[in-house]
């Protein structure tokens, strides 16, 4: 066995380039693990920036052997003075990485080909996989000659869903809510099932992504983005999924009829586990820097006790929202683990949380900045994610088994949700049009300790069984890493 991965190595020099945002860099890092634990030699893009914010976290980069990590610029012309730790702005990373990485990406294809670098121990490369919103990764690998692979970091019914949007505008659905309201395309009802899309009919006309609502400048931005990435990434030579058959067998039949090259790998971080001590597989790429002593605290919590409340990396509250939430968890009277990033409340950061509320919850809560996430969701103290839904927490969750409350917010957060609530019976969607205490207080203690709670729970065990079995050996998802090992990437 070590002799073939040998001989793979002297072979196979996979380029993986991650959309820099968080809840992208982490997916594609696990895939590069996984190669890596194949014999792949594997080159990881970051942006100039992130690249700058790991180093930072992480007090540095280790060099690992044959994992090499590179950099392009992300074309944002703000990035230089951009406060240490924040969030970039998505849509301007959109519009940005679109236009400016090709050129330097082609640059650096060049260098890592180059007689310098081409030797025994780095060969050229021929594989390049891309993020599925890093379309110009696709047009580089047909420049240079070598197979693409496109992996959509987000699950196969929002992949239908865009694929669905020429249908939907030409119905006169986009946008949903336009600001002439004397055309209301929903007929004011956004109850409305998608109906006349078989495969999508128990999603609403609400659950659409936030971007195909309005006409704002910036929306419309997205929604062209969106449309011409999903284009270009469905001439790679295969698409992946952070997904698994068992959830989603109907959406992904219907897309294997239009992209036939499409190869289910998650729970990815399921797949990771199973590597050997030996491998890259504690190696992490967290843009802020973790506190472990959530784990710690977590260790001084009975079973199923604890709310973990976490809105991913991009999310920000208004102050009224951050209130209601404040409170709503003190009243619930549940121990409560709530993750506040330095940059996800908008407004004046020292007057974050209401007067009295840290005294009120000093033996029921924890705060911190940012934490070992899939670790967290693994420890049996927790009973319940309050979650913004996007699409890596979704999955972490049901990997772990943890129910979820959730309150979506932007782009496919509530398609998440309610595939979460309706299809596979493991959420309670937060009515957060305008969130209240009580609402916060309700939900808590239905799922921690209600009757509702109990049977969601049994769900979640279940789902977390069928990802082990889709992760475990002979697996839907470990044989399609295999397949597309062996069929799709050079070997
Ligand atoms: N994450 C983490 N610690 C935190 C918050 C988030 O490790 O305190 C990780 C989480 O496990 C997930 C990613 O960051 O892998 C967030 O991605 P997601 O798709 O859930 O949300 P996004 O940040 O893209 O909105």
């Amino acid at each position: 066995m070590a002799e073939t991965y040998q001989q793979q190595k002297k072979k196979a020099h996979a380029v993986c380039v991650p959309f820099p945002a968080q809840g992208h860099i982490n997916p594609m890092l696990k895939l590069a693990i996984l190669l890596h634990s194949r014999g792949f030699r594997i080159t990881f893009v970051n942006t100039e920036y992130n690249q700058r914010r790991l180093i930072r976290s992480r007090g540095g980069l280790d060099s690992l052997p044959d994992f090499k990590f590179e950099t392009i610029p992300d074309g944002l012309s703000s990035t230089d003075d951009a406060p240490a730790d924040a969030t970039q702005d998505v849509v301007s990373l959109c519009d940005s990485t679109r236009n400016n990485c090709l050129d330097p990406f082609l640059k650096l294809l060049k260098k890592l080909n180059s007689s310098d670098n081409s030797s025994s121990s780095s060969p050229p490369v021929n594989c390049i996989i891309g993020d599925s919103i890093m379309s110009f990764c696709v047009v580089a690998a047909r420049e240079i000659g070598v197979p693409s692979v496109c992996f959509r970091t987000t699950n196969a019914c929002c992949f239908l869903v865009n694929r669905n949007f020429t249908l939907l505008k030409q119905k006169g659905l986009i946008p949903l809510i336009p600001t002439d309201s004397t055309t209301d395309h929903s007929n004011g009802n956004l109850e409305r099932n998608l109906d006349f899309i078989p495969e999508l009919k128990n999603l609403r006309l609400r659950d659409l992504p936030t971007f195909f609502r309005t006409t704002d400048p910036r929306d419309e931005l997205l929604q062209d983005f969106v449309m011409g990435e999903s284009e270009r990434a469905s001439t790679a030579s295969a698409i992946i999924f952070n997904t698994f058959d068992a959830l989603e067998s109907e959406f992904l039949n219907s897309l294997s009829r239009i992209c036939p090259s499409i190869f289910t790998i998650g729970p990815i971080q399921s797949l990771i586990h199973q590597l050997p001590e030996n491998s890259l597989k504690f190696i992490g790429a967290n843009l802020w820097t973790e506190e472990p002593e959530c784990l710690r605290w977590l260790e001084s919590k009975p079973p199923n006790s604890v709310v973990y409340v976490n809105f991913g990396s991009i999310t920000v509250l208004n102050q009224q929202q951050l209130i209601e939430l404040a409170w709503g968890l003190a009243n619930s009277k549940r121990n409560f683990l709530w993750i506040i990033r330095s940059d996800s409340i908008a407004g004046d950061p020292s007057v974050m949380l209401p007067p009295g509320f840290l005294e009120e919850t000093k033996e029921l809560g924890l705060i911190a900045k940012w934490c070992p996430q899939e670790q967290v969701l693994n420890h049996p103290s927790i009973g319940a994610f309050l979650t913004h839904c996007g699409w890596n927490s979704m999955i972490e969750s049901l990997a772990s088994g943890v129910p979820m409350i959730c309150w979506p917010f932007f782009a496919d957060q509530h398609i998440n949700c309610r595939l979460a609530c309706t299809e596979w019976g493991v959420g309670r969607e937060i009515n957060s049009g305008n969130l209240e205490r009580n609402e916060v207080e309700k939900m808590i203690r239905e799922v921690i300790g209600g009757e509702n709670g109990t049977s969601m729970k049994k769900k979640a065990i279940e789902w977390k069984k069928k990802a082990q079995e889709a992760t475990g050996i002979d697996g839907s998802s470990f044989l399609n890493l295999e397949k597309l090992i062996k069929g799709v990437l050079p070997n």
